[in-house]
């Protein structure tokens, strides 16, 4: 697929007024018109409910696209493709007035037809939305129409079943785009090429030569302002239906016969459906939760979970989940991938551990030798650290733990598209591999939804961790059974020879 076309589109942006539109939607578009990617025939309109003249709405464009990237050579010419319709979207009368908007633009500015709508909303409105766009005829357009939704895709398997449904009425599976924000970034896409663009790491990749395999997304932020719809979510669905388990797939999946959409996600898919499903009892045997307690950080007492705003004072719902998940399959059985996720952790990072099983005999008995460790870097940095043994110079024969480490620094970081960048880019472009198929949400919610159900059976002993540490204790224990533990792997540590 051609990476430098200019695309042409309306994008219409439902939740034009929010924080994802501000922070993330408007940074992304303007640095895609920055880079030549969108072409002059493009508009965007922007629907809220709030009234706003097309002026203000532009200058509130203005303002987070400088206020995140700095930049404003090019604004005045951007922003000047935005537009503003004031509308509730439950108010089925106001359709036909955004149907016009958009056929003007559409002819304005010579748009083809081609048409996104991105739901920037809370997703109770997702299906209401996706019904109107087709009985008022929004969608009925000679280009491409496409429909970019945000997580969370329902709270459970039924409920992501009938949104699913309401929004099959009015678009195909192969227009739906459902965004996991983490399947833009950088090095979670690079997983696969690291898997299959390099001899010495595909012929290991199995259970004959890796031990196991640990996922860590941790903040130290707390639940801050979002403790409404943190309650009726929980970690579990805020952060493993979706992000840990997509990064399992990734890790996890056969090689696809080639990179096109529907191989790549098909392989997603075989994984999904190897997941060994844990219930009742058993659950405890494999996942642990965790809510944070007070904890003091460089000298500030951060509050309890508990007691952040919005949340109920006997809160059951988790701030942090840790898992063993298993894969059965041929290439996987018996390696455990360990992911952990949580809120008010001691550092903020997003990192996978690839642990290889120790070498057969030791001759270097003086010491103890580390496993080869493969590390990927997610976030904040961006890179790849292996650990290997090697000798120090000197007389001794003496194995030591070396790092050999790569980062997307320098003049690559400063090229290095945001996720939200890559993924509208994509969605022009018509390439989904990068979004959730139907089935994948499906298999994810059965194997969550199972752990959550467990959950609900009985309160948990909460708070059972501080504010500022890695966890409970007993996801500790999870791998001690095992004979493991989590790596605390340093940040990467390399020179950055662009400086
Ligand atoms: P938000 O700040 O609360 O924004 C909600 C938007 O919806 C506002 O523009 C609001 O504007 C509009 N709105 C609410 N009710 C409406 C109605 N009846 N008709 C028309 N517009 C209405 O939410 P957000 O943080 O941007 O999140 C949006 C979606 O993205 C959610 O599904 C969220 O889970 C998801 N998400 C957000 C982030 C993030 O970083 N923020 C990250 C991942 C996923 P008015 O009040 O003017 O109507």
């Amino acid at each position: 697929m051609d990476e430098s076309k200019k695309m042409t589109s309306l994008i219409m942006i439902f939740g034009a007024t929010g924080d994802l539109a501000k922070r993330k939607l408007f940074p992304s578009l303007y640095r895609l018109f920055d880079k030549g990617r969108l072409s002059d025939q493009f508009a965007v309109v922007g629907v809220a409910r709030r009234p706003l003249s097309n002026e203000e709405f532009q200058n509130s464009v203005k303002d987070s696209v400088v206020s995140s990237l700095g930049k404003d050579e090019k604004i005045d010419e951007f922003a000047s493709h935005f537009y503003y319709h004031s509308h509730d979207v439950t108010n089925s009368s106001s359709y036909q007035t955004l149907k016009s908007l958009a056929n003007d633009l559409d002819e304005h500015y010579g748009l083809q037809g081609n048409r996104m709508f991105y739901l920037a909303m809370a997703p109770e409105f997702f299906g209401t939305i996706a019904l109107h766009l087709k009985s008022d005829g929004l969608t009925e357009v000679k280009g491409y129409k496409r429909l970019v939704i945000e997580k969370p895709f329902g709270h459970d398997l039924p409920s992501a079943k009938k949104l699913n449904e309401q929004i099959r009425t009015a678009f195909s599976e192969e227009e739906i785009y459902r965004i996991d924000h983490y399947l833009g970034k950088e090095m979670v896409r690079n997983i696969e090429v690291i898997r299959f663009a390099n001899a010495i790491f595909e012929p290991l990749w199995n259970n004959r030569y890796i031990a196991n395999i640990q996922i860590t997304s941790s903040e130290t932020l707390g639940v801050e302002e979002r403790g409404r719809y943190y309650e009726n979510s929980g970690a579990l669905r805020d952060m493993v239906q979706n992000h840990m388990l997509q990064m399992v797939a990734l890790l996890a999946m056969e090689p696809p016969i080639s990179l096109k959409t529907e191989d790549v996600r098909s392989e997603k898919v075989r994984v999904f459906r190897s997941i060994r499903n844990i219930q009742g009892e058993e659950v405890n045997n494999y996942f642990v939760r965790g809510q944070y307690g007070e904890g003091v950080v460089e000298n500030e007492k951060l509050p309890a979970y508990r007691d952040e705003p919005m949340v109920d004072k006997e809160s059951n719902t988790e701030t942090f989940v840790a898992a063993k998940i298993m894969i059965d399959n041929f290439r996987w059985a018996g390696v455990p991938f360990y992911i952990r996720t949580g809120k008010r952790m001691a550092t903020k990072t997003t990192k996978i551990v690839v642990q290889f099983k120790d070498i057969p005999m030791n001759l270097y008995y003086q010491r103890e030798l580390n496993p080869n460790l493969l590390v990927v870097h997610i976030q904040p940095e961006e890179g790849i650290t292996l650990h290997l043994n090697a000798k120090k110079a000197g007389v001794h024969l003496d194995a030591y733990e070396e790092k050999l480490s790569f980062a997307n620094t320098g003049v690559n970081a400063m090229n290095t598209p945001e996720g939200y960048e890559k993924l509208l880019y994509d969605c022009m472009r018509g390439d989904a591999t990068n979004f959730t198929h139907w089935d994948e949400v499906a298999y994810s919610w059965n194997f969550v939804d199972k752990i959550s159900a467990a959950w609900t059976q009985s309160k948990a002993d909460y708070p059972n961790y501080e504010s500022g540490s890695m966890g409970p204790k007993a996801a500790d224990e999870l791998l001690k059974k095992d004979g493991f533990s989590w790596w605390h792997v340093d940040e990467l540590d390399v020179i950055d020879l662009c400086k």
